[in-house]
């Protein structure tokens, strides 16, 4: 019963916004919320008018922490993951393998497999195969005597070129290669499998 309440009364806010000129800021910002993945029109609606009218608070915490974190986190010179320094806490922590490898093809993926806890190598993010991306990778594979790098991408054709590319720039290097693959669906992307697949897809390497 809520849930058509809620419906109704949404939909009849948004119809009052469509007509009211003098709601453009509210609209505006309606607008803002539309714009992220994942929020579609009723619930850019109801997180605008949860900010503007129950929670200002909120509203401007978020303000504050959107302005200090796209101004504040770059990428990581060693391996292109965010940080808030010139190299990220990762990269830095020596109780990590050295050796071992992970490449991404984006940076929020590193925030999975952590969440995963079945990886304690390093990271590399490669989300182009761009030539200055790669002579890093080499550097870095040369510099921390990396023996194992392995590939969490999602199985797809296009992946697979993607690793044969790399691994083919890095070939005469003494690397063992290896690719997550149980329970990992074919061309979904990582952020969209659960962590127990992960978890299994990460214990389950299979050797390229
Ligand atoms: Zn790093």
């Amino acid at each position: 019963m809520y849930i058509i309440f809620s419906g109704a009364f949404y939909l009849i806010l948004a119809i009052m916004i469509l007509m009211n000129k003098g709601l453009e800021k509210f609209y505006n910002l309606v607008e803002a919320f539309e714009m992220l993945p994942t929020i579609g029109k009723k619930s850019a609606i109801r997180l605008a008018y949860y900010i503007v009218t129950e929670n200002t608070f909120i509203g401007m915490k978020l303000a504050h922490s959107i302005e200090t974190a796209i101004r504040d986190i770059r990428q990581c010179t060693q391996c292109y993951a965010m940080s808030e320094n010139e190299i990220c806490e990762i990269c830095l922590d020596d109780e990590r393998d050295d050796e071992t490898l992970c490449i991404v093809q984006s940076a929020k993926d590193i925030f999975i497999i952590e969440e995963s806890k079945q990886f304690s190598g390093k990271y590399f993010v490669i989300e182009s195969l761009e030539e200055h991306i790669i002579q890093d990778l080499v550097k870095r594979v040369e510099k921390s005597k990396v023996d194992h790098i392995l590939f969490a991408v999602t199985p797809s054709i296009a992946n697979d070129a993607f690793i044969l590319y790399i691994e083919d720039r890095l070939k005469n290097k003494n690397i063992t290669f290896t690719k997550i693959a149980q329970g990992v669906p074919t061309g979904v992307s990582l952020e969209n499998v659960d962590i127990l697949s992960l978890s299994k897809a990460i214990t389950g390497q299979i050797k390229i």
